[in-house]
């Protein structure tokens, strides 16, 4: 039979209409607001440059005075005055941004986050890098999110200036682990909090999260009830990293200092090899495990516009169905999150996927924007050393437990395939084994 490819035809001549006229999507010339984007963005950037203070202000005095002036928190009036500060230091970035006006101060936040503590000499270095970053490469492609910006400087840092980093991190104190606030609300409710790394946190979160779902309570009563030792949880958590190296990244927490990477080392228990799995190609629905790891690896977050829900929460979905042809391979799957996608599956949007990753997302007013993959193994091109040692050995790890101090449990069921049981599960597991991995 003689298939019908003129859709595919159009749809093609579009997609390489769109590639061939790149701009970012809040200022796009079909964008009706774009002039409010721009206009807001630079005027922001204008008040918050002008209220940079000088080096011997006293700091407090300045936040209180910026944050009655500009009637925002003090949290937001120091990240802006920060962001504000660190683009300063990087000329080209900040030509770049006036002229555009394409960058608002959450955005620049997010650069001083990544950059803070960089010295001048890498700045230097790093601000062609991060003009190029913020130059779209699409039509209508939709900015950077946090994810993004935060993985594309470490993955920046970690190349030019793995020393300095190093350096640095070992300079660090070291987090307040026993630093806990426990503060009285006066609804009676009442907050604690504790200061935690990254990595830390994310496998505190994921830990609750797995006990919510067993036990079938709120994420309050889990914590509560690991604290009570009501209970245990069983987590996997996926890292990055070159095959003989340490794991370098974690989805949800994103690129690791060094001692982190070194403890992550000591707790992998499986790998996965990934070479030739962005090419693979499977008959059946379900992509193989190295497919699907090749896969969250690219995407690193759900790839819907704006959406930052981790790919390692996300389902993995056919962009061509595979029930209409599509293929099972890398260069037709991505990382959508339940919410949209449903929102594809229903068919209010569209999506269409180019073979470097890149996805066009098409509403149902004729707009479109195209959204680019930001995980660790996402454009090799614009990451030399991953790029390098990724495209040879790809590797996917998963941790292991710590082994117990006291003597073992009962063994827990595998956290991702147990189901939430409807009793509550007493047991005299220590703390640790609770929180078994
Ligand atoms: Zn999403």
């Amino acid at each position: 039979m003689r298939r019908d490819y003129s859709a595919f035809d159009r749809l093609a001549a579009e997609i390489r209409e769109f590639l061939d006229h790149p701009e970012w999507a809040c200022l796009g010339s079909d964008n009706p607001y774009a002039e409010h984007v721009r206009g807001i963005n630079l005027a922001a950037l204008e008040m918050w440059r002008g209220l940079l203070p000088k080096d011997d202000n006293d700091i407090d005095t300045v936040l209180q005075i910026a944050a009655t002036m500009t009637a925002e928190t003090l949290g937001r009036t120091r990240r802006y005055l920060h962001a504000a500060a660190t683009l300063e230091e990087l000329p080209q970035l900040l030509h770049q941004v006036r002229a555009r006006g394409h960058l608002n101060m959450e955005r620049l936040s997010f650069v001083h986050a990544g950059l803070a503590g960089v010295p001048k000499e890498i700045l230097e270095r790093l601000d062609p890098l991060l003009c190029e970053f913020f130059t779209a490469t699409e039509k209508r492609q939709v900015l950077p999110g946090e994810t993004a910006i935060k993985n594309f400087i470490r993955a920046q840092l970690l190349d030019l200036c793995p020393e300095v980093l190093e350096k640095q991190e070992e300079e660090k104190p070291a987090p307040e682990t026993d630093a806990v606030r426990v503060r009285a609300n006066a609804d009676g409710s009442g907050r604690i909090n504790i200061s935690l790394t990254h990595d830390e946190a994310h496998e505190l979160h994921k830990i609750i999260q797995s006990v919510a779902r067993k036990e079938e309570v709120s994420a309050k009563e889990a914590l509560l009830m690991l604290a009570r030792k009501q209970t245990k949880a069983k987590i996997v958590l996926t890292l990055w990293g070159p095959q003989h190296g340490e794991p370098e990244y974690l989805h949800g927490a994103g690129f690791m200092k060094k001692s982190s990477q070194l403890l992550w080392k000591d707790r992998i228990t499986h790998t996965l090899d990934l070479r030739g799995a962005d090419s693979a190609v499977r008959e059946a629905y379900d992509p193989t495990p190295e497919q699907a790891a090749y896969v969250r690896g690219r995407d690193g977050t759900c790839r819907a516009p704006g959406c930052q829900v981790s790919a390692e929460e996300c389902d993995l979905d056919h962009v061509i169905e595979y029930d209409l042809g599509g293929v099972t391979t890398a260069s037709n799957l991505q990382c959508l999150c339940r919410k949209h996608h449903n929102q594809k599956s229903d068919g209010r949007i569209r999506v269409f996927m180019h073979h470097r990753g890149t996805c066009q997302w098409f509403y149902p007013n004729g707009r479109m924007v195209s959204t680019q993959p930001c995980g660790p193994l996402a454009a090799p091109a614009k990451r030399p050393r991953w790029g390098r040692e990724w495209r040879s050995t790809r590797t996917r790890m998963e941790m292991r437990p710590k082994p117990p101090k006291k003597k073992p449990g009962p063994k827990g069921g595998a956290a991702r395939k147990s189901k939430p049981k409807s009793s509550r599960n007493a047991s005299s597991a220590s703390p640790r084994e609770r929180s078994n991995r």
